[in-house]
């Protein structure tokens, strides 16, 4: 629907979940955020389109939020549907947007080799049936502002969840798009639900992102796979998520202690997740994103040590 003028928000099914996708519309240019999966351009934005009489020759730019498949899924589409599209993305994610095997190898499988935590193969099959790559047009560093004919909209870098993360700030109506630059206490279902850990993964950069966000004072947060948050719901929605990477920094330094000798992350893990938030089995093994980001900051602050156990598997002790 049009939640603001020109600033268009279509909801897109993905599973029992959605990935929200942004248009904003220039006099010139229309801007797009995330492309879903390769369903979401074919199946809902385009009927939306034509529905809204936007034209799809207008789309100059599809930016992807971030390097996962549910937001770049569609750059296939994009470029056979959208002649005049350029694909944009933070350049620090270009080599996982661009190669699909490299983001199953070095995003989804990251914790294989250390930790003994890999995705199925499963898994790895479905991402092949609904994302398809194509070459990233544009790498954008952040704070580069575009022009969409009348509409100005500035790139932000918004790391933590993905290195090259960016956000989008409509300058008009003051309200900031932000992919899953920050994730709440939990990612939703589409009835509001849990439906796993909030997976961010570079910690400080995250907590960063959150009080950049912050300073700019947005007129709305809109994120991927949460309610639109206007005004205040907004900030409240930032320093929630900032409180939360607290709150489990705390929990993993103190599981770590009380059981006075070396474990491993998946352990850390079984321990300590029903602390860390209400999700099922195997949904909270997914804490693996947040807890090695907060494992490595307080290994940096020389609060736990790291080895490795006789299976080669790394160990976190004080
Ligand atoms: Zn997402």
């Amino acid at each position: 629907m049009e939640i603001l003028p020109g600033l268009h928000r279509i909801e897109c099914p993905i599973g029992p979940r959605y990935v929200a996708l942004y248009a904003i519309v220039g006099k010139v240019d229309i801007l797009l955020v995330d492309t879903g999966f390769d369903g979401s351009i074919r199946e809902t934005l385009v009927p939306y389109f034509k529905e809204h009489n936007l034209s799809l020759s207008k789309v100059r730019y599809a930016i992807n939020t971030h390097s996962d498949y549910d937001h770049t899924g569609g750059n296939g589409a994009v470029k056979e549907l959208m002649p005049n599209a350029l694909i944009c993305c933070g350049e620090r994610d270009r080599p996982m947007i661009e190669d699909l095997q490299i983001m199953i190898d070095d995003r989804y499988n990251e914790f294989a080799h250390d930790h003994g935590f890999a995705e199925s193969q499963e898994a790895v099959d479905f991402i092949r049936t609904v994302a398809f790559e194509s070459k990233i047009d544009i790498g954008f560093a952040g704070n580069e502002r575009i022009d969409l004919g009348g509409r100005m909209v500035e790139i932000l870098h918004t790391p933590g969840h993905s290195w090259g993360h960016l956000s989008v700030l409509d300058e008009q109506t003051g309200a900031v798009i932000i992919g899953d630059a920050v994730l709440g206490e939990s990612v939703l279902l589409a009835d509001g639900a849990p439906a796993f850990p909030p997976t961010y993964r570079f910690v400080e950069a995250y907590r960063s992102t959150i009080r950049l966000l912050k300073a700019y004072k947005p007129s709305e947060v809109l994120t991927s796979h949460y309610p639109r948050y206007k005004g205040q719901l907004g900030l409240d929605f930032l320093d929630l998520s900032l409180a939360y990477t607290d709150r489990i920094e705390k929990i993993c330094f103190e599981t770590i202690q009380e059981v006075a000798k070396p474990i491993t992350m998946l352990e850390l893990i079984e321990i300590a997740h029903t602390r860390m938030g209400p999700w099922p089995d195997p949904a909270y093994k997914y804490l693996v994103y947040p807890v090695l980001g907060h494992l490595e900051v307080l290994e940096s602050y020389g609060k736990i040590k790291r080895s490795k156990n006789s299976a080669g598997i790394d160990t976190f002790s004080i």
